[in-house]
């Protein structure tokens, strides 16, 4: 029974470390959030302990009474959420939604249309190394040229000459609304089925600042830990007509016994994403975005080769780009690093660095927005930003005024250590 500082001090040093690293930073990477207290509070329980195989009410292992009331809970709350028929709460990721839904719906060797991972796809839609691209054919889309915005009617040509079984949309690194009527339009008139991974911006669709996937797509999965803020795990939804192959190709099709700590979180933070203060919080995800791609198209930034991908941002991301830059990717996000703001390099359309380097940057606002930031602190952060940017930035000034920030806003307060 005794505290992990005792049994095991050197992880105990690495979460203090983190937790630490945590609140004295500015958290900017776009798929990741501050899950509440709450949530974690039920991750970090004694529901670790129990094998669940199964779904509630049709356990393969006996005393599952109180854990079958966690994940009722979790499916009613996500599908009231999201308006949805179905969902399957087990899945232990992302990545694990994804291959079950595949699965779900074709056979290997049939073909998948996605977004290609280069104009920010992700790699469950097709790439070569991952499951997705093993396993089934890959025909992928892209944004065009001159936006770097999908033009739906080239998508429309693509599919008719590629024929695909599954069309994907949804993305990692696309600041934009996709158009999922279109996508239904397409799907149908090649006899596809439509699949949205809504990962990224699901819990400004909780929020109804985002158009919703569901209505459209025979299937639509997420992650619950980027926008959603709650524990690092899969959900899938659908209409009722795919219940029994999703849950089968969850269960026993590619996972055993279901995280039932992580769904009990799972189920804590579906409760709050319906809430009015999450959709407020959502509101200011949008508007820190917003002002970020505002000030970094502002004359001063973009004399030094430094842009914003279509233009702004409809989402809570912003992509920049820096392709006509002297900075690449890595220099940018070490720059960043360097004054105590985190974000990630990330590869623009066309990119002409090599994908360790990179020509862009992803800049999130979720993170930002959940420890409390609003249009003042985000037009400061914006303001840092654009000078780190610049050539000649003043490191040691700027880093003060990013620990002022992250003071003014602690993260998690009232606890000391976790
Ligand atoms: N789908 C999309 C669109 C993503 O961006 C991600 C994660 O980055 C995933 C799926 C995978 O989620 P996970 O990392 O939980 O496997």
């Amino acid at each position: 029974n005794a505290p992990l500082s005792e049994v095991d001090p050197e992880i105990a040093a690495v979460l203090e470390n983190e937790l630490a690293r945590q609140r004295d930073t500015l958290e900017m990477i776009a798929s990741e959030n501050f899950a509440p207290r709450a949530v974690l509070e039920a991750q970090g329980s004694v529901l670790t302990n129990k094998y669940a195989e199964g779904y509630p009410g049709r356990r393969y292992y006996g005393g599952c009474e109180h854990v079958d009331v966690a994940e009722s809970l979790a499916i009613e709350r996500v599908k009231a959420l999201f308006g949805a028929e179905y969902a399957n709460v087990q899945p232990h990721s992302g990545a694990q939604a994804n291959a079950a839904a595949l699965a779900a719906m074709i056979k290997p060797g049939e073909k998948i249309m996605g977004l290609s991972l280069a104009h920010g796809g992700h790699l469950t839609h097709g790439m070569k190394l991952n499951f997705s691209g093993k396993l089934y054919e890959v025909a992928a889309y892209g944004v065009e040229n001159d936006t770097n915005r999908l033009d739906m009617e080239r998508v429309r040509e693509q599919a008719i000459a590629e024929k695909p079984q599954v069309i994907i949309a949804g993305w990692s690194a696309y600041p934009r609304h996709l158009d999922f009527a279109a996508f239904r339009s397409i799907a149908d008139e090649v006899g596809a089925l439509l699949w949205t991974d809504m990962a990224h911006f699901a819990g400004l669709v909780a929020a109804d600042l985002h158009p919703s996937p569901v209505p459209h797509s025979d299937v639509v999965t997420s992650t619950v830990h980027k926008t959603l803020s709650g524990p690092r795990s899969g959900v899938i939804l659908a209409k009722q007509e795919w219940a029994k192959k999703l849950n089968s190709n969850v269960f026993p099709g590619q996972q055993g016994g279901p995280l039932m700590h992580v769904i009990a979180a799972k189920a804590t933070a579906f409760k709050i994403a319906g809430s009015a203060e999450f959709k407020e919080r959502q509101e200011r995800v949008l508007e820190g975005a917003r002002i970020i791609a505002e000030r970094l198209m502002g004359n001063d930034v973009t004399e030094h080769g430094v842009s914003v991908l279509t233009g702004g941002t409809d989402v809570h991301l912003v992509l920049v780009d820096l392709r006509h830059s002297e900075l690449d990717g890595q220099q940018a996000e070490d720059l960043l690093h360097s004054v105590g703001i985190t974000v990630n390099r990330n590869a623009v359309p066309n990119d002409p660095r090599p994908p360790m380097v990179t020509s862009g940057l992803r800049i999130g606002t979720p993170a930002l927005a959940t420890r409390g930031f609003g249009a003042t602190e985000f037009t400061e952060v914006a303001e840092i930003i654009a000078s780190v940017l610049k050539p000649g930035a003043d490191i040691e000034a700027l880093s003060a005024r990013v620990s002022r920030l992250a003071a003014d806003f602690p993260l998690y307060p009232g606890h000391e250590e976790w």
